[in-house]
């Protein structure tokens, strides 16, 4: 198979984009007063209900099939009836306010000015929802889901555990493992591929109390913690490095102890912000800083996170969220580029995302392909500037309208990465 450049775009396509680009401006009020409605409602983890029942309403007004909420409470439904499945996902939740005052327009109601809809949680990720939903409708709608069956998924608590809920549809609630995963997390209309992963490591060092009048009898575990952490300090030369995402990094953001400020401490326990490369697993992190400490008293583990979903199921697991990055050939990639050279007749930036996304579970712990793109621009997320453009949010659904012929088609000619030849 030859190299496929983007820039070769069936006139089948072009013309595909022709009538979505028409299309999506009919519907262009109908996904502003969507989206408007999401940002009325606040869902902060684990109390996504709301926003789970608005979403549902819409896509059943909106003719989808399968409608329906799963065991973690996440929305779900599906259009086409293709062989290739494809998961677009964008989350319901949102980062809490931290001070309501220094937002220029109230965070719960969404404010119109300069072609610009401001609101709490417009940029992370209520605009993606908006965008799959619309996107997949326009598909739908047009006829263009070609060899695709998409399921749309409004997630959940994403902001405090990504992965988790995903994790959850596909293990515990079975549903099929999707050829591609699209995440509709800020990218300005650009495409991103990866990010490092991240977790937490806790190390126990133990010691043995005593009365702070007699230390002599005791083992002071805060005093044995020095060689502890120059031991943590000094690996970090040496953790791993990704030539695209860069080097991982590791860093002691908390030490405790007991809260008795007349004993010898019998324990103290320091955490561990750690930012991973693709490939590292929950076992080559402990190991790695079981090793460092060897022989210094100190026990390595991987803290649980614990995690409740709106509809009450128990979703707590280990604080791990591995990094992934899709192969710069990938196929799937080679469909989002194909995707915005029909629309707008040029190739976008490819990068990484700084941040973290419910692709650290279909790409990281999966292995699912896994591509990023939304209208939203990384600078307003987790700020009180808090908004999207409407231009770039009309953009995000046309990209998920046509994304799904694009990859048939990227599928149907056999195009193969030079990886996997
Ligand atoms: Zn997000």
């Amino acid at each position: 198979m030859q190299f496929m450049s983007a820039n070769t775009v069936s006139h089948h396509l072009l013309e595909a984009a022709a009538r979505v680009r028409r299309r999506a401006e009919d519907v262009r009020q109908a996904q502003i007063d969507f989206l408007a409605d999401l940002i009325r409602l606040k869902t902060y983890t684990g109390e996504e209900g709301p926003a789970v029942e608005r979403i549902l309403a819409e896509m059943r007004a909106l003719g989808f099939a399968q409608v329906r909420a799963d065991s973690a409470g996440d929305a779900l439904a599906a259009v086409g009836d293709g062989p290739l499945h494809l998961l677009y996902d964008a989350h319901l939740d949102e980062n809490e306010i931290a001070d309501e005052a220094d937002w220029p327009h109230p965070p719960l109601e969404p404010t119109l000015a300069d072609g610009k809809l401001y609101g709490l949680g417009a940029s992370d990720c209520k605009a993606g929802v908006a965008s799959i939903v619309y996107g997949a409708y326009l598909a739908a709608e047009l006829g263009i889901t070609g060899d695709c069956t998409i399921t749309v998924q409004g997630s959940t608590l994403e902001e405090d555990a990504e992965g988790f809920a995903m994790r959850h549809l596909m293990e515990q609630d079975g549903l099929p493992r999707p050829d591609a995963v699209l995440l509709a997390e800020a990218t300005d209309l650009t495409l991103r591929r990866g990010h490092r992963g991240r977790c937490e490591v806790k190390v126990r060092v133990r010691g043995k109390a005593a009365h702070a009048s007699t230390p002599e009898l005791g083992e002071n575990a805060i005093l044995k913690a020095r060689p502890v952490l120059d031991a943590l300090e000094a690996m970090t030369a040496r953790l791993p490095r990704d030539p695209v995402l860069g080097p991982g990094t590791q860093v002691v953001t908390m030490i405790e102890s007991p809260h008795t400020p007349n004993s010898v401490p019998a324990w103290c326990e320091i955490t561990i912000d750690r930012r991973l490369t693709p490939g590292e697993t929950a076992e080559s992190v402990v190991s790695e800083i079981a090793a460092a400490v060897a022989g210094l008293d100190a026990e390595v583990f991987l803290p649980i996170q614990p995690v409740t979903s709106w509809t009450g199921l128990d979703l707590s697991g280990p604080a791990f969220f591995p990094g992934w990055l899709l192969e710069e050939d990938a196929p799937l990639l080679e469909a989002g580029k194909l995707t915005c050279a029909a629309l707008w007749g040029r190739v976008p930036r490819v990068d990484v995302w700084k941040f973290s996304t419910n692709g650290t579970y279909s790409a990281g712990a999966a292995g699912i392909p896994t591509l990023g793109f939304g209208p939203m621009e990384e600078q307003y997320v987790h700020t009180p500037h808090d908004q999207v453009d409407l231009e770039k949010l009309l953009k995000g659904a046309m990209f998920y309208a046509l994304f799904p012929l694009a990859y048939s088609y990227v599928q149907s000619i056999g195009w193969e990465s030079e990886a996997s030849k």
